[in-house]
This record gives structure tokens, C-alpha cells and sequence, in this order.
């Protein structure tokens, strides 16, 4: 254990900050120097939106979204097409789809996948909701944009079974080639998956 080179609230700081994904010791160290080298221009200003997050942040009670109201941004966004509910595991893989500019519909977050290993079962996640929002018949597609793992496919086919008696086309993000992506470097799964599901020309 090396020795302490500040006082607690300073280690706490870092401590706090070493928690955050992607950062470790070292990077956590470097963050919390760089916030007290700049305590006016960045870290009360970071410090005030910490804690208005904390104050508004809700989920919404519709889709799953964390958001600062409920409904979330984009359950009331008019512009949205309410036919189409793109079905994710995580908030990440929303803002993920968002970010790309991927679809314009509304989404359902699971809060995870069906994992017997690690204890998740269907009444650890958002299905029943899901399966609710379905049968509303605005709703005409269900697009399953689950990650393509073991986890991920179990729950799409779990999901798949559930909705076969509602009047929704069920769909699944393709497997393939990834843009700019050269057939040599990819693995032996992703080729296959590619081949078998080959489109028109
Ligand atoms: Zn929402």
C-alpha cells in the first residue's frame, strides 16, 4: 500500500473517482488533480450537476429510460415513430442506438438478459411491461436489439415466444461483416452468421 500524499477528503475523492469505468488508481489520481487545479472553471460546475442529477434523475415508468422527467425525452417526443419498439438490455445500448442515429422509434430498456449462471430470470427484468406494450395496437414492430451472446440470443428467443400471439412483426439486429470491416480479421462465428444471412444485391 503506498502511502497517502493528500488528506482524506482528498483520498476520498480519488477513491470515488477510481470507481468510474475505464478509470483505475493511476487515472483517478490524474482526474482528481486535474478538478482541484481547476475548482472554478470545472469542478464546482461539475460538482452543481451532480447534484441536480441527483435531484431530477427518474426512470421512466413507460420504457426504462433514465431520464429528468417521466415520461422520459423520448416517450413524449411526437416525432418519434410509436409503431416501432426497439427492445434493449441497458440505458447504455439506447444512447448507443441514439448516438448512431440508428432508428426513429421508442424503445423498451430489459434492464439486462435472461442469465441462468448469474440468477436473472424473467421477473428480474421489464418482460411482462414489454409483452403489455405490445398488444397496443398503434405498436406494429418489435425490433429485439439484444447484444449477440449466449445471454442475449436466449432472451430474444424467450421474448419471440412470449409475443406470438400479439399482432407484431418481430424483428432482430443482423449478424455480419461490421462497416469498414475485412473478412480476414473476423472470427470464424461472425463469417458464418454473415454468409447465412446474406441480403438481395
Ligand atoms: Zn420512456
Amino acid at each position: 500500500m503506498p502511502a497517502s500524499v493528500a488528506g482524506p477528503e482528498i483520498e476520498r475523492l480519488i477513491q470515488l473517482l477510481a470507481r468510474l469505468p475505464g478509470l483505475g488508481p493511476r487515472s483517478a489520481r490524474r482526474a482528481a488533480l486535474h478538478l482541484i487545479k481547476k475548482r472554478e472553471p470545472l469542478m464546482a460546475p461539475l460538482a452543481s450537476a451532480l447534484q441536480t442529477v441527483i435531484e431530477t434523475i427518474q426512470v421512466c415508468g413507460t420504457c426504462g429510460n433514465i431520464d429528468s422527467q417521466n415520461p422520459c425525452t423520448v416517450c413524449i417526443d411526437p416525432r418519434r415513430d410509436a409503431s416501432i419498439i426497439v427492445v434493449v438490455a441497458d440505458v447504455a445500448d439506447l444512447w448507443a442506438l441514439e448516438r448512431a442515429h440508428a432508428i426513429n422509434g421508442r424503445y423498451h430498456v430489459l434492464g439486462g438478459t435472461l442469465s441462468p449462471l448469474e440468477g436473472v430470470g424473467p421477473q428480474d427484468l421489464t418482460i411482462d411491461a414489454l409483452v403489455s406494450r405490445a398488444h397496443d395496437p398503434v405498436v406494429k414492430e418489435i425490433i429485439l436489439a439484444l447484444n449477440a451472446t449466449v445471454d442475449g440470443q436466449t432472451t430474444a428467443h424467450y421474448i419471440t415466444d412470449l409475443l406470438h400471439d400479439a399482432a407484431v412483426k418481430v424483428t432482430r439486429l443482423a449478424h455480419g461483416v461490421p462497416v469498414g470491416g475485412e473478412l480476414d480479421y473476423l472470427d470464424d462465428g461472425t463469417l458464418a452468421a454473415a454468409i447465412k444471412q446474406r441480403t438481395p444485391f
